[in-house]
């Protein structure tokens, strides 16, 4: 039988190559199974595929197609267990075995609950990697007590768990008994000469693996991966991103398991993906964000076009909050069901029979917190009316009261809501305290809630019906409590976005093996993309390694892979991610992020940043300014030099200069700045100063600027060996995968600085005259009584033929290229004596910065009447040079920059003069008058 292992390029539209496939192999086979790791891919599929040949393909996700065949092929079949059942059944094998010898918990089945679930998974995973063999009994001293006690006994509880449950199934089960059904003539027979496509399935298990194994002898195999073949991660550095390894690591333990030949399918286009990363402080800016573009797209009916892709479930009720129903959405994902309006019902129904129960005397009273929470939940008002009447008397009689406590009067409807659930003492009464709990709801209100129907349809198949199955045990509050919780914990309300169309909201999971034109991904934060590493207090990560588990770093590697494979997929990627922190938790951009950044900035490209506010935007009609104070007057009053910093600062934003120059209000740094950062700034203006320095006074030709980039990137790596305290401060504050980033960003950015200087079309050799001058200043006069004084320390200054030549190294990205054709003409119209925001205004939008023109008037003191042209030069941009004014333009730099210092002293106010470059202000954090385009 034959089988291949296709690897294709992510540029490729993988559901429309699948659907093409199966059009053209749909004559070859009687049969076609496909096989997905998910769902949501095989809609896409199906919507593409000709009639005939869906007739002909079977669609399965893995977990369905396992569970059909164990159905199918096992005489008899194993009853499926429940998760309940599950649970209770180690509860109880921990008890019988360890916890006769030594009472666990002090008996507490409670805590214990949490043992069980964890025993429960391993054995799971240990069934579907077939590792009952490799199991034994640990001595593992490091581990907590109760980890240990099951850790020595793991072989023996193993093989008793085995003996338990073989007549039932559960999810690792099934695969296990799936091996044995693939080797069955049974099985083999019905399946000779079909066709097995496995698709988008990352990792296989060694189940998996021998299922295939099994399948090859009779099937011929189509396996299907993207992956990244053209090398959009290739950086000349030493730097690796190993991102798509776990598709090589797939395709080796394929070929060790069977016979099978790789096929390269490439993409004819270069097809890169464009990013925009954007910052947000809360969930709901996030939320409006993703609506702002979302409003660009509202009719949209091809599935394939846009999604929005939440890893964190959090996020999709703040979203959906702002959507209408004129919006084509389609929603898939799983959300968490403790979250949802049923599950923190439950949760308030437990905390006030817990709080009732432990007040022993008074039974019939309660805290009145408690119970106002359970009271507004949006679920008492589908009971019946004689409830939610009652529930808004309550509410009141408490508001009017304002006791702490409350007491039921006798006979209280809501009072008997509870009581069923203060009763619990058996598993049957839990069940009992549900039905009485459900009968209080108003059926005919519930029909118009789908979601609530759904959600207590859930309710009642996986705790009603589950215990129904069960035999009934005694069991206290407390108990029912945790276990409610346990269950619903696991319990994900599945959204299946039907019919497929329009804009697709779905989580990362369900967007594994799709591919969309443009895609919105929220919450790239650390703890979501990846989760957190959660520790196993049962299985140290060595013994998983050791046994054959999967680690935590191989599921990390997944989940990185998916997010890749997802943005490398779209034409067109935005990355949200928070930064700062709430009260309760801290966000970090996740580590995915940084590398997209840091590779973009590899292949010298402009990144796209964007910090959206967008509440903030000023009313027409408000106040721009605040009044100056004294400290201001007085600040200005006595100011008698400015550097072009200081300038600049004010142009831009009077109010920006009053924070941080008068009030001297800390700038917040944000992460995107670090890199930018000051210390980043001076390490390449050292490294450019020396090396041009050294070739002081002699015309240097390309070979010379040859020898220079050789001689700075020496330099610059022998700061990485043995850097300065400064150096070491900044690489401090780095995190391990940007400290290895810096050196080859800052070899890449002054290499291609060197590169790009050389090979203009315009070059002229030069002579450098000075570099780092800082011996010049200028007198100004504003009045007739103020003089103040400029200065500055210029980068570097060129004689180019006999024109002198000022450049500023600028380590940023946002240009400060002036308009200089409108200079004239708003100087013309400027009104001197008239200090405002419009006038100001006026300057700011053509001059944009003072700081050439500045070195420009302080050299004319050391170089008379010389020619004098300006240029910022940035090392970082693929547009290295932005030139400034000439000496031509002196006299009017000059006129506009007395008119920006007289505005300091003699405007009535600090204006606040918001643009786009309020989005890069250090405090636009709390500015009030802060605007975002
Ligand atoms: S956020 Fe904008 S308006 Fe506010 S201080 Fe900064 S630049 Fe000025």
């Amino acid at each position: 039988m034959s089988a291949e292992f296709y690897k294709i390029d992510l540029a490729i539209n993988y559901p429309e190559y699948i659907a093409n496939l199966l059009n053209s192999l749909k004559d070859d086979y009687k049969k076609i199974v496909f096989i997905s790791a998910n769902k949501r891919p095989i809609r896409f599929i199906e919507k593409q595929i000709s009639p005939e040949a869906a007739l002909g393909v079977d669609f399965f996700t893995i977990d369905e197609f396992v569970q059909w065949i164990v159905a199918k092929y096992s005489h008899p079949a194993p009853t499926i267990q429940s998760k309940l059942s599950r649970e209770l059944y180690f509860l109880d094998l921990i008890k019988s075995t360890i916890g006769e010898e030594k009472p666990l918990f002090g008996g507490d089945d409670a805590q214990l609950l949490g043992w069980a679930k964890r025993l429960s998974s391993l054995f799971d995973e240990i069934d579907r990697q077939l590792l009952d063999k490799k199991l034994a009994n640990f001595q593992y001293i490091e581990a907590i007590d109760e980890a240990q006690l099951i850790l020595e006994r793991l072989k023996s509880l193993y093989a008793k768990y085995r003996e338990d449950l073989k007549s039932f199934t559960y999810s690792g089960d099934s695969f296990r008994r799936a091996v044995k059904i693939t080797e069955k003539d049974e099985f083999k027979e019905d399946f000779k000469d079909s066709l097995f496509v496995y698709s988008g399935i990352v990792y296989l298990s060694n189940s998996d693996l021998e299922i295939i194994k099994n399948i090859s002898t009779v099937a011929d195999i189509v396996y299907l991966s993207q992956t990244d073949l053209s090398k959009r991660e290739k950086t000349k550095g030493k730097i690796g991103f190993s991102t798509f390894k776990v598709i090589d690591e797939l395709e080796a333990k394929l070929k060790k398991a069977i016979n099978i030949k790789t096929k390269q399918i490439k993409s004819n286009t270069n097809k890169e993906t464009e990013l925009f990363f954007y910052q947000f402080a809360d969930t709901h800016t996030q939320a409006e964000a993703i609506f702002n573009i979302l409003k660009k797209h509202k009719q949209i009916k091809e599935p394939s076009k846009l999604a929005v892709i939440l890893p964190n479930q959090a996020t999709l009720f703040p979203l959906l909050s702002f959507i209408d129903k004129d919006y084509n959405i389609n929603i898939t994902m799983g959300f968490p069901f403790l979250s949802t309006s049923v599950g923190m019902f439950v949760d308030s129904v437990f905390e006030i029979a817990l709080d009732v129960k432990n007040r022993e005397q008074e039974a019939q009273t309660v805290n009145s917190k408690l119970l106002v929470k359970f009271l507004s939940s949006s679920i008492i008002g589908l009971f019946k009316d004689e409830i939610t009447k009652k529930a808004e008397l309550i509410k009141k009689e408490i508001f009017e009261n304002g006791s702490g406590s409350y007491t039921f009067k006798n006979g209280s409807t809501i009072q008997s809501l509870i009581s069923s659930f203060i009763n619990i003492n058996s598993l049957k009464s839990l069940k009992d305290a549900f039905i009485e709990l459900i009968n209080g709801i108003d059926e005919e209100k519930l029909q118009e809630f789908e979601l609530e129907s759904q959600l207590f349809q859930l309710l009642q198949t996986h705790i009603i019906d589950a215990i129904d199955n069960l035999p009934d045990r005694s069991i206290d509050l407390k108990f029912a409590y945790q276990l409610t919780k346990e269950i619903l914990k696991d319990i994900q309300v599945p959204f299946e976005g039907y019919p497929l169309k329009g804009i697709q909201i779905m989580g990362m999971l369900e967007a594994r093996s799709l591919s969309f034109d443009e895609v919105i991904v929220a919450d790239v934060n650390e703890g979501v993309l990846p989760s957190i590493d959660k520790i196993d207090p049962l299985l140290p990560e060595e013994i998983k390694v050791a046994l054959g588990l999967t680690s935590f770093k191989q599921k990390e590697a997944l989940v990185k892979y998916n997010f890749f494979r997802l943005i490398y997929s779209s034409s067109k990627a935005h990355i949200m991610y928070k930064v700062g922190s709430t009260g309760m938790e801290k966000f970090i951009k996740s580590r995915f992020a940084e590398q997209l950044i840091l590779l973009e900035e590899l292949k010298g490209k402009k990144l796209n940043f964007y910090t959206p506010k967008i509440n903030l935007t000023v009313a027409g009609d408000s106040k721009n300014y605040i009044e100056k104070d004294e400290e201001a007057i007085n600040y200005f009053n006595s100011k008698i030099s400015f550097a072009p910093t200081e300038i600049d600062a004010y142009l831009n934003c009077p109010y920006a200069h009053y924070l941080g120059y008068i009030k001297e209000i800390k700038p917040r740094i944000s992460l995107e700045d670090k890199f930018e950062a000051n210390v980043l700034g001076n390490i390449i203006h050292k490294l450019l100063e020396e090396g041009f320095a050294e070739f002081k006074g002699k015309e240097l030709g390309k070979d010379d600027l040859e020898k220079i980039r050789k001689n700075t990137l020496r330099r610059l790596d022998n700061i990485f060996k043995n850097h300065d305290k400064e150096t070491k401060d900044f690489l401090d504050k780095l995190s391990e995968f940007e400290k290895l980033g810096l050196p080859i960003i800052l070899k890449f950015r002054l290499s291609n600085y060197f590169a790009v200087i050389t090979n203009s079309k315009d070059f002229k050799p030069f002579e450098v005259v000075e570099t780092e001058y800082d011996r010049g200043t200028f007198d100004i006069e504003l009045s007739p009584t103020v003089n103040v004084t400029l200065w500055g320390k210029i980068d570097r200054i060129d004689k180019v033929g006999d024109v002198l030549r000022i450049v500023d190294y600028k380590t940023g990205m946002h240009s400060l290229k002036p308009k200089v054709k409108k200079i004239i003409q708003v100087s013309n119209h400027l009104k001197y004596d008239l200090f405002n925001d419009e006038e100001l205004k006026k300057v700011r939008d053509t001059v944009v910065s003072f700081q050439l023109a500045i070195y420009m008037l302080i050299i004319t003191n050391e170089w008379k009447d010389k020619e004098i042209t300006t240029e910022f030069h940035y090392i970082g941009k693929s547009n290295i040079i932005e030139k400034g004014p000439t000496s031509r333009d002196i006299e009017i730099y000059k006129k506009l920059l007395q008119y920006t210092l007289n505005h300091m002293r003699n405007s009535g106010h600090i204006y606040a003069i918001p643009s786009d470059r309020c989005s890069f202000c250090p405090y636009n954090y709390f500015c009030h008058f802060a605007k975002y385009f």
